[in-house]
């Protein structure tokens, strides 16, 4: 069941949080268009056009309800991890304080050790990888295929997908 942060910490981005609340919704109640919708408004919202980040995590709050509400395999919890392991920055001089905060938040222990790993694994691989856009189909809930490659289509602006 749902569990809420205590009232003295602050969401760290109210907006994907409201968003995420949203699906969850959607999910609990069966409307799968609606979870689509909003899923996918999360998945834009985050990387914007062409995969291109529009907007910075964290969004542990966010995180931390999805993952404790929805069912292990939803695409939005491999979209949130990936986009921490990516795109998430946190200077050396601010560390001490991010962890602190961190910790505060309370984050799921399957999140942190997803994270760990996930992280450990793409650090063997170099940097690059962190230059790469993500594709937002990946993440995005689709109808069927066709609407997938339509959204392809949309999102990369090329009609010979
Ligand atoms: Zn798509």
């Amino acid at each position: 069941m749902a569990k809420a942060l205590p009232p003295t910490l602050p969401d760290d981005d109210e907006w994907i949080t409201a968003l995420t609340k949203s699906l969850v919704f959607g999910d609990r109640f069966l409307v799968p268009a609606f979870s689509q919708t909003v899923n996918n408004l999360i998945v834009d919202n985050v990387l914007g056009n062409a995969g291109h980040l529009a907007m910075s995590p964290p969004f542990f709050t966010a995180t931390k309800y999805a993952f404790e509400n929805l069912p292990v395999n939803h695409t939005i919890h491999e979209f949130f991890l990936e986009v921490h392991c990516r795109y998430w920055e946190v200077e050396s001089c601010s560390e001490e304080r991010t962890v602190y905060e961190t910790r505060q938040m309370q984050v799921p222990s399957t999140l942190l050790v997803e994270m760990m790993v996930r992280f450990a694994c793409k650090a063997t691989e170099g940097t690059a990888w962190r230059n790469v856009p993500l594709d937002g189909c990946l993440y995005h809930m689709h109808a069927d295929d066709e609407e997938r490659k339509q959204c392809e289509i949309d999102q990369r602006g090329d009609p010979s997908i």
